[in-house]
């Protein structure tokens, strides 16, 4: 039987992800893939807010998506949009990118990390024991492995088979989602709103100009069409789709040669508990919800991000066991949150009086300072703040990307997360701190810098004279002139001191 320190079922998003961190980390891992190769069938995310780009940016690939995607201010709640232009990140915005390539972007740096993925394979269901999880694979064969992550998508047969509940809302709304020809050209582009819902004709193609969306005038189109009924099962037909467009539009405008057809709903649950013994599960496999804001990609990789160095010290040995539960107690509550402020933006789309009196009254609230930045923040990812005890402001929030001055001259500071090692930035003393019991884990570094200390919503915050951070780009300990609570910190996080 073949063997690999961890097996990851599903190479879409977040398995990619999951697998580079842990490849970045030395660990033996595979992924196993039911597609034969990456393209991405229908439409899904369209796009990456900034805590993903920055979480690219960590690893060194931020650039390969910029290069392809296109910068726009993409957030919004309720309707309002928001600008993230002043908010101190190197990514105040979001970028347009279709998922297909953002899977293929992720696949080739999966593919130099030497990472296996064995293509156009079904895992079927596993088998836990005290020492590791037998998988069991659509080709008869079997793979056996420490640890085993379903990252197999909301219908997630891991998450399933591990017997985790997926407590939650049943749909109330389905939609149709479809690229394809149309014979006529419409009167209107753009959102249509009515009492079954939102609906919405635009062409594939599409620049941004002076941060303006601005379509082509000619090829395929872009159908989301809300449905009459929900609780279809069967795969989407185009003539359910010209079926849609007619009770909508009262025509189908002649559509044909669809490239893709499928449907989503408002479906909203998360699973009860991100793992089971030696199975664990992330992204879709862990939670779903409606696709307002663009969040399910981002949360899903933010996961990948939070679970694979830890599930690398633990599979090396340096971390108990118990480490993986930080992976349920961080991730669980960001998953909460997406899926409360899904349902509350699906409710807020009816077009009846009252619901538009809600959405004018929300609407009004965003218009003022301090929430429009704390939902901007939310839904960018970059107000996430793990629980690591009380402290300084830094604490459990992302590390912001500072211009360092060191003795190799200044560097960004996410250059030195680029392998996804923990790191302790000395600002003071030169030779300040002494982590030798830690140092074959932990980076230390002695660096310089002068400029602010800015957080996205908190604002200034003092600046500390030393941070651990954490691979994953969040802050585990700082220190005021002192180093109280370090040498607690790098054993929680990264294990116990070598003698
Ligand atoms: C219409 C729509 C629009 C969306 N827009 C956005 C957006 O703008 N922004 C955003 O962030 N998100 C968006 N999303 C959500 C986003 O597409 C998902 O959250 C994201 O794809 C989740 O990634 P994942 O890797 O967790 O799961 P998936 O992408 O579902 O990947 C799961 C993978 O597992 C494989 N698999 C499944 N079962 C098995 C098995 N048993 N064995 C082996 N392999 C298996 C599948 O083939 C697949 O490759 C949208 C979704 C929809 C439907």
């Amino acid at each position: 039987m073949t063997e690999h320190a961890v097996v990851i079922a599903g190479g879409g998003p977040t398995g990619l992800m999951l697998g580079g961190e842990l490849a970045l980390a030395g660990v033996d891992v595979a992924i196993v893939e039911r597609r034969s190769n990456q393209d991405v069938a229908g439409s899904r995310a369209g796009g990456l807010h900034s805590r993903t780009l920055e979480v690219f940016d960590q690893r060194g690939i931020a650039d390969r998506f910029l290069a392809e995607g296109k910068k726009a201010q993409a957030i919004g709640f309720a309707g309002v949009h928001f600008d993230l232009s002043g908010f101190p990140t190197r990514h105040p915005y979001s970028l347009g990118l279709r998922q297909n390539h953002i899977e293929r972007i992720l696949a080739g740096w999966v593919d130099e990390l030497k990472v296996p993925i064995y293509r156009g394979i079904d895992v079927t269901g596993f088998a836990q024991d005290d020492t590791g999880v037998d998988v069991e694979l659509s080709n008869g064969r079997s793979l056996r492995a420490q640890y085993l992550v379903g990252c197999d998508g909301g219908r997630s047969l891991v998450r399933k088979a591990a017997g985790i509940a997926f407590p939650g809302s049943d749909p109330t709304i389905s939609n149709l989602i479809a690229e394809a020809q149309l014979a006529e050209t419409p009167p209107e582009w753009g959102i249509r709103r009515d009492a079954l819902g939102i609906h919405a004709l635009g062409r594939v193609e599409y620049e941004i100009r002076n941060g303006e969306i601005v379509y082509a005038d000619h090829g395929p189109v872009g159908v989301l069409v809300t449905e009459q009924h929900v609780g279809q099962t069967a795969e989407p037909t185009l003539s359910d789709l010209s079926a849609a467009l007619i009770t909508v539009y009262g025509t189908d405008y002649g559509i044909h040669s669809p490239t893709s057809i499928s449907r989503f709903t408002d479906v909203a649950r998360q699973a009860a508990s991100y793992r089971k013994g030696r199975a664990l599960i992330a992204g879709d496999a862990a939670h779903v919800h409606p696709p307002d804001g663009g969040q399910g990609l981002q949360t899903g990789v933010q996961d990948a991000v939070n679970l694979g160095w830890k599930l690398a010290q633990v599979v090396k040995g340096t971390s108990p066991d118990s480490l993986l539960d930080t992976y349920h107690a961080e991730r669980h509550p960001i998953g909460a949150r997406v899926l409360r402020n899904t349902m509350a933006s699906i409710v807020l789309r009816r077009e009846d009086e009252r619901t538009k009196a809600l959405r004018d009254t929300i609407a009004e609230l965003l218009g003022m300072d301090e929430p429009r930045r704390r939902f901007a923040a939310m839904m960018s990812g970059l107000d996430i703040r793990y629980d690591v005890g009380e402290g300084h402001a830094l604490l459990g929030r992302r590390m912001p990307d500072l211009d360092l001055v060191t003795v190799n001259g200044t560097l960004r500071l996410y250059a030195f997360l680029h392998d996804a090692r923990p790191l302790l930035l000395n600002f003071g003393e030169s030779g300040g701190f002494d982590i030798t019991p830690w140092a074959d884990r932990v980076q230390s570094i002695d660096v310089k810098y002068g400029g602010v200390w800015e957080l996205p919503v908190v604002g200034a915050v003092p600046a500390p004279t030393a941070v651990l951070i954490r691979p994953d780009g969040y802050v585990a300990w700082a220190g005021e002139r002192t180093r109280l609570g370090l040498a607690d910190a790098l054993a929680t996080w990264f294990g116990s001191p070598t003698a």
